[in-house]
């Protein structure tokens, strides 16, 4: 018999430390990337942009952020819940979201060693700092062949003042986080500690994102332009010859149109079904900060025995059809179950109500037989090749509508229906419900997207609707300010989303 000796942690338990980069969501590294769509559980802050949290939509996401000087929670809360979550259940992929880099003044050395001690195995991802990222995007290089051979990131939170700036004396540039509170104090100690009152200074906020702003000034003038422009925390402050070089290499932040239409807007995507990320993508490029709610959740089938007992039978079934992504993906979970595969499929005909569903179907290695010219129910019970007396399998969830069956039944044809998952109403976390609240707008691409979103969050929303339909549909729920997309596209539907915003929406003016 031999003695465990000290506490072995389940072989799964992993931590990632993540440096999420400093705001711009294609800052964070490939290798980041990949963590966040591995892991179980994700913990973020509030320098991390939520959008990086569309990499990992199954993971556990917990909100553990501070802002300001205010903590949210304390490090030491923070630092066991990642051991406690890698710990449970067997052990679980646990990743560790910064902002910036993990190891710049992010208290990440912490998180790293609270897991060694508690002998969970940890991987460190860097990240993209913005402490040289923020300057970068304000055309300001930190260091320069003219102008700055080195740089000093130092944090504006320290009492320590004027002893520590004297050591710092032969650094060229200096780059200040946490510091626009205290700028007025520790400008008047640095040119204490030596430093020319007249040396070029920039602050930048929110630096890299659409919301980005800067002052510029000098060592003596730079505490005053940061308070005249208003800018507050979350910034840095870069001091040294290379400020100047804004003037020259400001790149960014430029032009009328800077951000995008939509910069420093919210705008919340819902989905009901599969992702929305096109959608997505379009609204970012305006410049909006985009939040994907999901309304709905999917769940196994409540009927597994009566769905297999029909799938491993199809004798008889001419066509079947699938009328989601989420249709296609159960489908083969279901197959593999049964320990079969898609040869199981060769006698019968399958069809796609539209592209996407196709493409589903295309990646597991089955080519759809028929999908419509237009995506969509109606359109497929019409077209769907056949006559009277073929039998059409219609493999769903419970809450699928009649349209198709009616289509297929008043041109003969035989629709059964079996349930190949549920849906349930999705129920998002605290921090998500938050942000859905302060949103500008909601998107809203079909009846049900406004009937959920009513029941979740009620209809205090200005809301964009995919067309003349989902906008009933929307002022039944209960919705007052509704914009309609002038066209079924999503580029109509985001232009429908700015106008929103800006404040057209309303009677009368709709469309
Ligand atoms: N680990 C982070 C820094 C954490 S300390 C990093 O490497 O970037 C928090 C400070 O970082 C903020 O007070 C601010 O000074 C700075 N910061 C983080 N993101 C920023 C951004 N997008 N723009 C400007 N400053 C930022």
């Amino acid at each position: 018999m031999t003695d465990s000796v000290a506490p072995v942690s389940p072989p799964r338990a992993f931590v990632s430390l993540i440096g999420a980069g400093p705001g711009d969501p294609g800052l964070i590294t490939v290798r980041g990337v990949e963590a966040l769509r591995r892991a179980d559980v994700v913990l973020f802050d509030y320098l991390a942009n939520p959008d990086l949290l569309r990499h990992c939509p199954e993971a556990e996401t917990i909100y553990v952020g501070k802002k300001g000087f205010s903590e949210y929670i304390s490090q030491e809360q923070i630092s066991d819940l990642i051991v406690r979550k890698a710990l449970e259940d067997g052990g679980k992929r646990v990743a560790r979201l910064k902002g910036g880099d993990v190891f710049v003044f992010g208290r990440g050395g912490e998180e790293a060693e609270a897991c060694a001690l508690a002998g969970i195995a940890f991987e460190v991802v860097p990240g993209v700092t913005s402490a040289i990222a923020a300057p970068a995007y304000a055309g300001i290089p930190v260091t320069h062949r003219e102008a700055a051979r080195s740089f000093a990131v130092l944090t504006g939170n320290t009492k320590e003042g004027g002893a520590h700036y004297e050591r710092l004396s032969g650094v060229d540039t200096l780059v200040l986080l946490m510091g626009v509170r205290n700028l007025d104090q520790i400008s008047a100690d640095l040119i204490q500690a030596g430093r020319a009152p007249e040396t070029p200074a920039a602050t930048v906020q929110w630096g890299t994102t659409p919301q980005q702003r800067v002052a510029t000034g000098t060592l003596a003038t730079i505490a005053r332009a940061v308070r005249e422009a208003g800018l507050e925390a979350p910034a840095v402050t870069v001091v040294g010859e290379v400020a100047r070089l804004r003037g020259t290499l400001r790149w960014f932040d430029v032009g009328p149109g800077f951000g995008g239409p939509l910069a420093g807007r919210s705008v919340a995507v819902t989905r009901t079904r599969d992702g929305a990320s096109a959608l997505t993508d379009l609204l970012r490029a305006r410049g909006a900060s985009v939040l994907e709610v999901p309304l709905i959740r999917f769940a196994g089938t409540g009927h597994e025995a009566e769905l297999h007992a029909r799938l491993c039978d199809l004798s008889g079934v001419a066509w079947l059809l699938l009328t989601s992504n989420q249709a296609a993906s159960a489908l083969f979970t279901h197959l593999e179950r049964l320990g079969l595969d898609a040869r199981h499929l060769a006698g019968v005909r399958v069809a796609a109500v539209g592209p996407s569903t196709a493409r589903s179907l295309a990646e597991r290695g089955v080519r759809a037989d028929f999908v419509p010219s237009t995506p969509g129910a109606v359109h497929l019970g019409a077209e769907l090749p056949g006559g009277p007396g073929d039998v059409a399998l219609h493999l769903t969830s419970q809450v699928a509508e009649d349209d198709l069956e009616h289509e297929l039944e008043s041109r003969g044809l035989r629709y059964e229906r079996a349930e190949l998952y549920r849906t349930e109403p999705a129920r998002p976390g605290e921090h998500e419900m938050n942000r859905l609240r302060a949103a500008d707008v909601v998107t809203l691409a079909s009846g049900s997207a406004a009937r959920h979103l009513a029941a979740l969050a009620g209809t205090d929303f200005a809301v964009a609707a995919m067309g003349p339909q989902t906008a009933d549909a929307a002022r039944r729920a209960g919705f007052t300010r509704v914009t309609v997309a002038a066209a079924p596209t999503l580029e109509a539907l985001a232009d429908a989303a700015e106008r929103a915003v800006a404040g057209e929406a309303g009677v009368g003016r709709e469309g």
